[in-house]
């Protein structure tokens, strides 16, 4: 079993239009050295009063803009969490960054410190779409940034993508994948615009709601992008997810594979294999929460009945591989693995289902029903 850790940094430069992650802007450096010293502390306590895995197999440092930070408050952080448990060796380090804000100087020290996986966060290489969706960066800066993580020594590039942008045409997103390939990272992930309440792009669809693209549209470009992605040589592993391959998310993998994850910031969410809890959303009543030496959780859940088939479901069938039966036995217990059986004989959806003798898992068709083919198999009034 692997084991997680996720480190939470909650400030950008500015917000971007359609983004409702939780972050502030970063107004002064002490700011971080609170954060970082607090996420430390969070750890500690986390590890005393909880049960954890001996190993630690991969780290993860997302946000927000980790790029925001200095190097070196990273490296107190590993050092820290280095001293409370035993990092494996081949242990997979991501860190997140923006375009508008890497530099080679912060590329090369993350990698002194063994950071050996960087996620950028690219949405669009064409400058109309990027401002359509309020990001700081340009496309051509986000080129540069590919090639600085390269010049820096770093040979395990993720990208992230957003498709379904207000008024991005077919022809469009195919340049978007045309340049994106030229680029061939080892890892792409393509995210379905989302229109998060609140959000400014949100408001905006409120007095246009033509922005958004209807949903057969949406399904016509999630297959382009897998035509392209798998032609060029793409493993499609999750819904939003391809690789090289070899270079699967390890740490994402985990989360799909409801394998343990320590997430330490506000907003940060974990699971210890049974029990999911998230973090107070606010920076400072999170770290008034740590001053005081109490967990800083907001909300809690043991994950047992229906919830447990839902997110078993949920999180296994948006794996290309599906789901093992025998991990679902496991955990569902005999009685409940069976109903689940019967259903999935009687499904409307069984066009869209694959079954074999060892696991389950959908169709290409069926990852875009994925909503309404869990939510039939996991209603156990029927
Ligand atoms: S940089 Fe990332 S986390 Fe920050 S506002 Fe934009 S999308 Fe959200």
């Amino acid at each position: 079993m692997s084991f997680g850790i996720y480190l939470h940094i909650p400030f950008c430069t500015r917000r971007c239009d359609y983004c409702d992650f939780y972050s502030t802007v970063l107004s002064d450096e002490s700011q971080t050295t609170r954060l970082l010293a607090a996420a430390a502390q969070e750890l500690q306590l986390s590890f005393s009063t909880r049960q954890w895995p001996a190993a630690v197999d991969t780290i993860y440092i997302g946000g927000g803009t980790p790029s925001l930070i200095e190097a070196e408050h990273y490296a107190g952080f590993l050092k820290a969490l280095i001293l409370l448990r035993h990092l494996a060796p081949e242990a997979e380090l991501t860190i997140e960054a923006n375009p508008d804000s890497l530099t080679p100087v912060w590329l090369a020290a993350l990698r002194e410190i063994g950071v050996n996986r960087l996620s950028i966060g690219i949405q669009s290489l064409q400058d109309s779409l990027l401002r359509r969706l309020g990001r700081l960066h340009t496309a051509v800066e986000a080129i540069r940034a590919v090639e600085m993580a390269r010049q820096a020594g770093f040979d395990n590039i993720s990208l992230d993508f957003i498709f379904a942008i207000p008024g991005q045409t077919p022809g469009e997103l195919a340049a978007d994948l045309e340049f994106l390939l030229e680029l061939r990272p080892q890892h792409v992930a393509w995210y379905c615009l989302t229109w998060e309440q609140g959000t400014p792009l949100h408001q905006r669809l409120q007095t246009n709601p033509d922005l958004k693209l209807p949903a057969d549209d949406e399904a016509d470009r999630f297959l382009q992008i897998h035509a392209a992605m798998t032609a060029a040589g793409y493993e499609h592993y999750e819904v939003s997810n391809y690789a090289l391959p070899g270079f699967r998310s390890r740490h994402n993998s985990g989360y799909w594979l409801r394998q343990p994850c320590l997430a330490v910031g506000p907003s940060a969410s974990s699971f210890d294999g049974v029990t999911r809890w998230t973090n107070q959303a606010d920076l400072e009543t999170w770290l008034e929460s740590l001053r005081q030496g109490r967990a800083p959780v907001a909300t809690q859940e043991t994950v047992t009945g229906e919830s447990l088939l839902l997110e078993l479901l949920y999180l296994g069938l948006r794996r290309l591989d599906g789901v093992s039966r025998a991990d679902l036995r496991q955990a569902l217990g005999d009685a409940a693995y069976y109903r689940l059986v019967k259903k999935l004989e009687t499904s409307r959806f069984s066009a869209y289902i694959l079954e074999t003798t060892d696991r389950i898992k959908l169709t290409l068709p069926g990852i875009l029903l994925l909503d309404e083919i869990i939510l039939e198999l996991a209603d156990c009034n029927e």
